[in-house]
């Protein structure tokens, strides 16, 4: 039986995150958290929290974290919007500029959110797709529509585009909004940030999720000219006035001043990236040349599906999308050294 309400009801598929397995022994290699521990300032700061504090509202500009992401990335008063992880910030970025009858563009594959957000606020959308190499062709984003969207460097593909066809297709669509999604460019990307000040069309969408090390505190940032920036303000504004928690405002400021134990971190997940490209390649694996914290593969003649679940057995998770195109293959987020050489281990004895 049905009920009348339930037309009323706004109904939804929703995103499936990465499973995040409860127990010991587990190797996460799922959803492209680091490895490693937050920076040590980060740990201070928490230490030095004032819980009586927690009674007070936050502040609602999150400013100590919108100065601090404003003085490190070198851009004036009012360029920084912080949200609840850059999830967040994508939502809202949605929710903001895309208003158009025409669709939005993405790519086929890409991050599995986009067509969710798209969903939800009834924006259409259509999505152009990757080539035979899985990379995005900037011919395709010359034609008329409401907006667009690009992860640079792209998931699940882990695939860097260079600045110059970003720059492109920045250029040739100055009457809609380009949101560059930079959720991996720490690790090795070509930043779209210097266009900033060619480009009023451009938002650049970063997190702390994965960079740094920061995902269970939910931190994300987008940057853009004062009147992108505003419009996000004024649509947050009136929805919830207080996404930042007060804990989060510090960390997040925190986070920013240890440059170096973030810089070395990066190094290292770098390393341990090129390292397991050569070892799953001995192995007979296909490796798409990465510049994120995860690496894309397959192993021709073997089901993505069946690696992925005699992995789980072993209590390694992995990532495996359904997708058509990208069923074979799949995204293993770079661990510690140690990491890698159980899954090593374990493909020795699957395989
Ligand atoms: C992880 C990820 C995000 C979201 O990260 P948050 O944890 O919400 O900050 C956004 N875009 C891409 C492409 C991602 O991989």
């Amino acid at each position: 039986m049905t009920n009348k309400w339930e037309d009323n009801i706004r109904k939804v598929t929703p995103y499936v995150p990465g499973e995040q397995p409860q127990g010991t022994g587990i190797i996460k290699l799922n959803t492209n958290e680091n490895p490693y521990p937050p920076s040590p300032g980060v740990y201070e700061t928490f230490q030095e929290l004032d819980v009586t504090r927690f009674a007070l509202y936050p502040d609602p500009s999150a400013t100590e974290l919108v100065r601090g992401l404003e003085t490190y990335y070198g851009l004036e008063e009012g360029q920084v919007f912080v949200g609840v992880g850059s999830d967040d910030v994508l939502s809202l970025a949605f929710l903001t500029f895309f208003n158009s009858d025409k669709p939005i563009l993405f790519p086929d594959v890409t991050y599995s959110f986009y067509p969710v957000w798209a969903d939800v606020y009834r924006i259409p959308y259509e999505c152009p797709a990757l080539d035979e190499d899985f990379r995005i062709r900037a011919e395709d984003y010359k034609k008329e529509n409401g907006g667009i969207v690009i992860a640079n460097p792209n998931a699940p593909t882990s695939l860097g585009m260079k600045r110059s066809e970003l720059e492109e297709i920045i250029r040739s669509n100055p009457d809609v909004i380009v949101i560059i999604d930079e959720a991996y460019v720490d690790f090795g990307g070509e930043t779209v940030l210097p266009l900033l000040d060619t480009y009023e069309n451009l938002l650049v969408v970063r997190t702390y999720s994965k960079s740094r090390s920061l995902a269970g505190m939910r931190i994300g940032f987008a940057m853009g000219n004062r009147r992108l920036i505003q419009a996000m303000t004024d649509v947050k504004e009136s929805i919830n006035s207080y996404t930042m928690t007060t804990a989060s405002i510090r960390i997040g400021a925190a986070s920013l001043r240890d440059e170096d134990y973030f810089q070395e971190r990066l190094k290292q997940v770098v390393a341990t990236r090129k390292w397991t490209k050569a070892e799953l390649e001995k192995r007979g694996f296909e490796v798409l040349d990465s510049r994120t914290n995860f690496l894309f593969a397959k192993k021709p003649g073997v089901s993505g599906q069946e690696i992925f679940e005699k992995l789980r057995r072993e209590k390694i998770f992995v990532r495996h999308f359904n997708g058509e195109r990208i069923k074979d293959y799949l995204r293993i987020t770079v661990g510690t050294d140690e990491q890698m050489i159980s899954l090593f281990d374990a493909l020795d004895k699957i395989l």
